[in-house]
């Protein structure tokens, strides 16, 4: 039997099933009238921020990474608790402005950005993390012609990664940002054309689940935006710290120590350096806020044996659940928290493997698993399904089509 993955804190049972926020499973499928579909926790993603805000220094602003998961209700959940948002195209800055965020509060970043996506961002008051030179110019030449001042931040690619990171998206050849030693004339030339200048964005990673790795990387990105700014003669208004704060999605996973985390930050922030001494400070999450918050509801539509192997066959799969089939930036696959939510009381009884109903051997939700028997018209639940599930997957692959998607 292969291992499975931690199941996030927060979820319960009653009556032999998996509740969530305390609402059976079977009453929220009901409601939803179909499988496969997405459950999210308001309270889940409330207590998340809440720990975050007591963890976190006093003043450092906190921002929700919406690619994460841009469902509505999950935008209209977290407008009133974070600070700021941070886009990555124009289809979610259609998103954020459905959803009746300020745009004065929405950071724009992102390799590619088109002219015209630059245009209404001015337009509304984005700040836009310019990833290079010629989008520096596009940008500032749309602003000219629109007869606009744009707001602009650079983003830096950092001559460090955030070590342990899941996905690193910093130090020596990358889309992002742009390299450390040509970003004080950027600078110079942003002041110089009249541009409200905002400051740095220093992105260096992604799920990283050492306190130690992270507490290293802030001190590295704050020390690299004050040489930056003495550099540039330029104080920073603003210093987007990046994130990179990971989840346990794996077996042997340990939760981040995110109180060593903001208690670190807390000890630098009391010590800055001169050149960062007006500074305004933001950590950028997403799957922290919202991954453990979401669950994935498929339903058993056959149950199969070969070669002696049980195969528990679901209505979903990797269509909506690519990460969890291992195949969303992992090398070696590893199964994801995953339980029989219609037996969640009962003890392991076999090995069986929770497949989807795509016609790929890719399409794995478990591997070899612990479960208690389970049958035709059980739900299978797979946790940390509230980041990078819904769309991030290849929902139109098979013509399958997407989930339902819920909030309780
Ligand atoms: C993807 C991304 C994030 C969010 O990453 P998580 O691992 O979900 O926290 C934050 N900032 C930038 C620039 C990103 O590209």
């Amino acid at each position: 039997m292969k291992p499975l993955g931690p199941i996030p804190a927060g979820y319960g049972e009653a009556a032999g099933r998996l509740t969530i926020d305390g609402q059976d499973v079977l009453a929220l499928v009901e409601a939803a009238g179909r499988t496969p579909l997405f459950v999210y926790s308001r309270a889940l993603i409330a207590a998340r921020v809440a720990r975050l805000r007591a963890a976190l220094p006093v003043g450092v602003a906190l921002h929700y990474a919406i690619k994460a998961n841009p469902f509505r209700p999950v935008l209209d959940t977290l407008h009133d608790l974070v600070d700021g948002f941070d886009i990555a195209s124009g289809g979610e800055l259609d998103k954020v402005v459905a959803a009746g965020i300020d745009p004065r509060r929405v950071s724009f970043a992102g390799p590619g950005k088109r002219d015209d996506e630059l245009a209404r961002a001015v337009a509304c008051g984005v700040t836009l993390n310019l990833e290079s030179e010629g989008e520096a110019e596009r940008v500032l030449r749309i602003a000219e012609r629109d007869g606009r001042v744009p707001r602009l931040a650079v983003r830096v690619n950092p001559d460090f990664d955030l070590k342990g990171s899941g996905m690193k998206m910093g130090g020596g050849a990358k889309p992002f940002g742009l390299d450390v030693e040509r970003v004080p004339d950027l600078v110079r030339r942003i002041v110089a054309a009249g541009a409200e200048w905002r400051g740095f964005h220093i992105f260096a990673g992604s799920q990283a689940l050492s306190a130690e790795h992270i507490i290293e990387t802030q001190a590295q990105t704050l020390q690299l935006a004050a040489r930056l700014a003495e550099q540039a003669g330029q104080p920073v208004p603003h210093l987007n710290l990046g994130g990179g704060f990971g989840i346990p999605y794996f077996p042997g996973d340990e939760p981040l120590d995110l109180e060593r985390v903001g208690a670190a930050l807390a000890e630098r922030l009391a010590d800055l350096p001169a050149a960062l001494a007006g500074t305004r400070f933001c950590i950028e999450l997403g799957r922290y806020l919202v991954g453990e918050a979401g669950v994935y509801l498929t339903r058993i539509v056959d149950r199969k044996i070969s070669h002696g192997e049980v195969f528990l066959v679901t209505d979903g799969g990797l269509h909506h659940q690519l990460a969890a089939s291992g195949n969303f930036g992992t090398v070696v696959r590893r199964n994801y928290p995953v339980a029989i939510a219609t037996r969640y009381a009962d003890p392991v009884e076999e090995e069986a493997s929770v497949v989807g109903c795509l016609c790929t051997p890719l399409d794995r939700l478990a591997d070899k698993g612990g479960f208690p028997r389970a049958d035709v018209g059980d739900i299978v639940a797979v946790f940390c399904a509230g980041a990078y599930g819904a769309t991030a997957s290849p929902a139109e692959f098979l013509g399958q089509g997407p989930a339902a998607e819920m909030m309780v």
